[in-house]
């Protein structure tokens, strides 16, 4: 099988897909005689290329959800502990993003981010009407199970197929064939996955390229204080926090993890959306890490709905930002209500593009600082959501691998190791 070059292969195929839509993008916003054959380029010919890829992969999302969670927890062994996995998770998700917050928190701080900026707000911006925590808590089991798969609700979608997939396996003998069902749809959507993936390469070069022509690069030049403060936690983050995580808790080497990572981290960048990249990251779990279904199925799409670390850093730097930018203090107390309120939203948010910048509205409104200084950020903030939400994807990812160990590290524990 020559599987792996072909992984080799995608992976190439998307950074120069990458790398040359960014180029063109730039080449064609700083072209001003075109304006025609720009828009018809842009916004018609790459921006339904794009589109087009987006919808294909997002018609992915629902039918990978609720089937891989159905099979998986049906075909569930005894030895399996689901609640284990559940709690487990659960505390690595509110970890990873309080580090993640703190950090951000601490360094912003530090480099003074957006002290003496000067800067006036030129967008408008709404704020977004609060979303309370009870009505997350809510809004988590769904009253008719077609209408969350139809709305795409994953929190529900969740819920309902861990209980579907348990009532399968507490049937006991007279459920085998719907067991069966599941677990053949569950090959043929992965056949579809890999069907889709294929396309990658094209879809990412037309949404760069559409991106980069629309905002060009000046823009970041002139937050460029924001915008390196954001993405140094966001690299600390995903390449210190992430490997250090996986050489304490595994055995998986992070240089492997970034290698095997690397398509599904280029596909998060180039959607920004963690909802979109479900199939590339679940597959790549499965397929090239090694992670159990049984824990990749409820990991990656919990993960992409609750567990936001790139986003948490982005609300956290943006928050001092503001302060700053407005001549406002934070307390101690501020600070500490700021990584509550980043940590809580983070459950909120869902993972899609931009939606980061909507909840930061509760955390500036919980600590009084204006919501209108987030119309100072939000020109550049499209290019940090492409890197925040490969944090996120990179952090759901981390901690499948804790949660459902490669096989190999399961295969060779360390007191057999040193009994031998
Ligand atoms: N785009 C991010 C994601 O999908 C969410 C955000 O920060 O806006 O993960």
């Amino acid at each position: 099988m020559p599987s792996s070059d072909k992984k080799f292969n995608l992976t190439t195929q998307i950074i120069i897909a990458l790398v040359s839509g960014s180029l063109l993008g730039i080449i064609i916003n700083l072209l001003p005689l075109l304006t025609p054959v720009k828009l018809w380029l842009v916004d018609y010919v790459l921006d339904i290329g794009g589109q087009i890829f987006l919808s294909l992969i997002k018609m992915l999302v629902v039918p990978i959800v609720f089937v891989s969670l159905v099979t998986a927890i049906c075909n569930l062994g005894q030895e399996h502990q689901f609640g284990r996995i559940v709690s487990k998770t659960f505390v690595l998700y509110l970890i990873t993003t309080t580090i993640a917050i703190t950090l951000a928190l601490a360094i912003a701080q530090l480099v003074q981010v957006g002290h003496g900026a000067n800067l006036t707000t030129d967008t408008n911006f709404q704020p977004a009407t609060d979303t309370s925590f009870k009505d997350v808590l809510l809004a988590l089991v769904p009253e008719n199970p077609v209408a969350a798969l139809a709305a795409g609700d994953l929190l529900q979608i969740i819920i309902f197929a861990i209980l579907f997939g348990l009532a399968i396996q507490w049937t006991g003998d007279k459920s085998r064939d719907i067991k069966r069902v599941f677990t053949s749809l569950d090959n043929v959507v992965m056949t579809l996955v890999h069907m889709i993936i294929r396309l990658s390469p094209y879809g990412v070069f037309c949404l760069i390229t559409v991106v980069f022509a629309r905002l060009g690069f000046g823009i970041v030049l002139n937050m460029l204080g924001y915008f390196v403060t954001v993405w140094l936690v966001l690299a600390i983050q995903c390449f210190v926090l992430y490997p250090l995580l996986l050489i304490g808790l595994t055995k998986l080497s992070p240089l492997t993890f970034f290698r095997k990572m690397a398509p599904a981290m280029l596909f998060a960048f180039s959607t920004s959306s963690s909802n979109a990249s479900i199939p590339v990251v679940y597959d790549t779990l499965t397929k090239k890490l090694k992670v159990k279904k049984s824990v990749a199925a409820f990991v990656v799409p919990l993960g992409a709905t609750i567990n936001m670390d790139g986003t948490a850093i982005m609300q956290g730097v943006a928050t001092v930002f503001i302060a700053n930018a407005y001549g406002i203090d934070l307390t101690l107390v501020d600070m500490l209500v700021v990584v509550a309120t980043a940590t809580l939203a983070s459950i909120g948010t869902a993972g899609i593009p931009s939606v980061g910048l909507i909840t930061l509205t509760m955390i500036l409104t919980q600590v009084g600082l204006p919501v209108e200084g987030i119309a100072l950020i939000i020109g550049i903030d499209r290019i940090l959501d492409m890197s925040r939400t490969v944090v996120n994807i990179t952090g759901d990812a981390t901690v499948a691998c804790i949660v459902g160990q490669p096989v190999k590290a399961v295969k060779k524990p360390r007191a057999e190791d040193s009994a031998t």
